[in-house]
């Protein structure tokens, strides 16, 4: 069976440096794990421990504001987030944040654009493959699949027609009392992407696997490298790729899954099935814009390659599949990114 990693929610902060040789300079780096359920990790090039330290923790400050913004399961006080809107879903407008309403605009754009495989307006559906598979993590001699019947009712509740977000009141509202939002297929990739942003230049920032770069590890131009991991387990990278200015976001079927009668089933669903996707174990992407590259992942992992490789191209975007056999399929342009 594919390893699993479980990750407490403990805050904690991991913090390492190395000096790199012949440049009186050192590369630092921080790990939190209090964001968006998985390992952050931020690494740079600066002159010293204390620099690196503030401008560190003002990346994770932002992103940790998206975290809870952007969290579907608990409430923090003063604050309406994703909850607080799926909670009134049927019952009125609420007033968000506008990073909610331009993350919103962003989750519609992406569902147009990719065909409808990513649908963050099926939250009704995933919440019941969510249900199941903590029942099953928890108690796996019975763990079951979510009811089917469950499963097609929920499905006539995942319109985007029913989701009116008010940029002028700066209000969103869920007319259907049924349909929930859930950003799970973008968030991680969506906040890099702000935290990228109002980051120094030379940063690397990886939020979950979805990792950005804002700019080369050091004033001489030398890149970044990002290992792509083995879906099958193994200690070697696919991959290593160079990175300066990109957004590089993998989704695997190794991320999240629990087992059934002996199956595997993750967390990448498919809209057109309501089951997970069954093409892929892994695909990676590459983009200027990892919001993006994050909504392509998850698109590439569910729609047939043919679709995904038409679907990339016309986004900017390169990517690798691995299907459930272990061959790799690349756009062309993806080995002008591969070092080894
Ligand atoms: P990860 O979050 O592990 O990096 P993804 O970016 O592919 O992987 O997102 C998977 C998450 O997105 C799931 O946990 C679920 O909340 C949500 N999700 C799964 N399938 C879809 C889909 N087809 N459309 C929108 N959201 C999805
Ligand atoms: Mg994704």
């Amino acid at each position: 069976m594919r390893r699993c990693i479980a990750i407490g929610l403990a805050l904690c902060l991991l913090f390492t440096g190395c000096a790199l040789p012949g440049k009186g300079k050192q590369q630092y780096q921080a790990t939190y794990l209090d964001v968006f359920d998985t390992v952050t990790s931020i690494s740079a090039v600066t002159d010293g421990e204390e620099i690196f330290r503030q401008q560190a923790e003002g990346i994770h400050g932002l992103l940790l504001r998206y975290h809870q913004l952007f969290d579907i399961y608990n409430d923090y006080p003063g604050l309406n987030n994703l909850k607080t809107i799926n909670d009134h879903a049927g019952i009125g407008p609420v007033k968000v944040d506008g990073e909610i309403l331009h993350l919103l605009n962003d989750c519609r754009d992406y569902y147009e654009r990719t065909n409808h495989a990513v649908n963050a307006a099926m939250g009704s559906v995933l919440r019941l493959w969510h249900e199941a598979r903590t029942a099953g993590l928890d108690d796996p001699a019975h763990a079951a699949l979510p009811d089917a019947a469950a499963l097609q009712k929920a499905a006539a509740h995942t319109d985007w027609a029913a989701v009116e977000i008010d940029e002028g009141a700066g209000t969103v509202y869920i007319t259907d009392p049924e349909l929930r939002l859930d950003v799970g297929a973008v968030a991680k990739g969506w906040s890099a992407q702000r935290a990228a942003e109002a980051a120094p230049r030379g940063f690397l920032i990886s939020v979950g696997g979805n990792v950005c770069a804002t700019g080369p590890k050091d004033d001489d131009g030398t890149p970044w490298v990002v290992g792509i991991t083995d879906p099958d387990g193994g200690s070697e990278y696919l991959h290593t790729l160079y990175d300066t200015d990109r957004a590089i976001v993998t989704s695997g079927d190794y991320q999240r899954y629990y087992v059934v009668d002996g199956e595997i089933y993750h967390h990448i669903i498919d809209p057109a099935t309501l089951y997970p996707a069954r093409r892929f174990c892994s695909v990676t992407v590459i983009c200027r814009d990892s919001g993006l590259a994050d909504a392509l992942s998850t698109a590439l992992f569910v729609l047939p390659q043919a679709e995904g490789e038409t679907l990339a191209e016309s986004c900017g975007a390169e990517a690798m599949w691995v299907d459930l056999e272990g061959n790799r399929f690349y756009t062309p342009g993806f080995q002008n990114w591969i070092c080894g």
